[in-house]
């Protein structure tokens, strides 16, 4: 292979840096449009009580299907909405959408817990608030079936008002989740101060339990640690029966992942919410 000289290997990284700001401008521009063009749906994942095998709810997670771009993940998408004003509107949508499905699925599964991911740039926003008090009463929804979730990175930095704003929400009785722990650096001193219901553990930690001894421990403590702060533990990522068994036997409380299911659009979701619910036990179910 010819060697590359350092000016060369510039040019390179300029390119390489110039095709990503042209992604970021064209995902940017079609954003702008894409609520009023109706290219978001909302996708729900399964979770399920794993201590007794029954459904407990879902988790909505946005989806973007372009016509150009195809679908654009989350992961790309959001970050670029929160750096560009157009997360609120985005928010607003998912929560619209999120709560008119569980009054719809309450209807059938009276005791449906629904989560929604709800960016830390609008989760001290009065309108946020305002707007999901509006919608728990016009759909005469039980508050406490609903929960947000928010990412431990957001709870660093900003103790002042976060504590304010949790209070808040867990007076009206919505519940707070803390997601992707375990990526961030918060201590769980801190988080329990900050006071929440629920800890998410990040799949990064669930995916591969089985062959990591260091996540084994890690999920364990987590698990032992939130419930004698007296909260609940959501594991995501359980991708296999191994993984399953492994996080039931650590007396984590729920699971979701794609051994359970993949997140599925509402149709399907009522579908599977159908047969999941008849099942004695989701994980036989499961078991094809
Ligand atoms: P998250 O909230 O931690 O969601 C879990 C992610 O793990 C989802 O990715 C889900 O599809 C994926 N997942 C679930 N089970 C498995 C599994 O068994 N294996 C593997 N490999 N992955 C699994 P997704 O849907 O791409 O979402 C990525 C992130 O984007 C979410 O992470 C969340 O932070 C954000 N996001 C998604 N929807 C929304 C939304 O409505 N609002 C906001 N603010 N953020 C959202
Ligand atoms: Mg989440
Ligand atoms: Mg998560
Ligand atoms: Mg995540």
């Amino acid at each position: 292979a010819t060697k590359c000289s350092s000016s060369e290997r510039w040019q390179l990284f300029d390119v390489a840096n110039s095709m990503v700001s042209e992604r970021r401008l064209k995902v940017t521009s079609a954003l702008k449009t894409a609520l009023d063009k109706g290219e978001f749906s909302l996708y729900m994942q399964p979770q399920v009580n794993l201590s007794t095998g029954k459904v407990h709810g879902a988790e909505g997670l946005l989806r973007w299907e372009h016509p150009e771009l195809g679908q654009v993940p989350p992961d790309e998408f959001i970050p670029i909405a929160e750096s560009s004003g157009m997360i609120y509107s985005v928010t607003e949508w998912v929560i619209e959408q999120g709560l008119h499905y569980q009054k719809q699925i309450v209807e059938l599964y009276p005791n449906h817990i629904l989560s929604l991911n709800i960016s830390g740039k609008d989760l001290a926003k009065r309108e946020l608030t305002v707007q999901l008090i509006t919608l728990i009463n016009e759909f005469n929804l039980n508050p406490r079936q609903i929960i947000l979730e928010i990412t431990e990175s957001v709870t660093i930095g900003k103790e002042a008002n976060l504590k304010e704003v949790v209070d808040d929400y867990r007076r009206i009785g919505i519940k707070v989740a803390i997601d992707d722990f375990g990526t961030g650096y918060s201590s769980l001193a801190y988080l329990s101060q900050l006071g929440f219901d629920e800890l998410k553990i990040d799949k990064q930690f669930v995916m591969d339990i089985e062959s990591s001894r260091t996540n084994q421990t890690i999920c364990k403590a987590t698990c032992d640690m939130a419930h004698s702060l007296g909260s609940k533990v959501v594991a995501e990522g359980i991708e296999s029966l191994a993984s399953y068994t492994r996080l039931q036997g650590f007396g984590c409380d729920f699971g979701q992942g794609y051994f359970i299911s993949r997140p599925l659009g509402f149709d399907e979701y009522l579908v599977w919410l159908n047969k999941a619910t008849r099942a004695d036990d989701v994980k036989h179910h499961l078991i094809r």
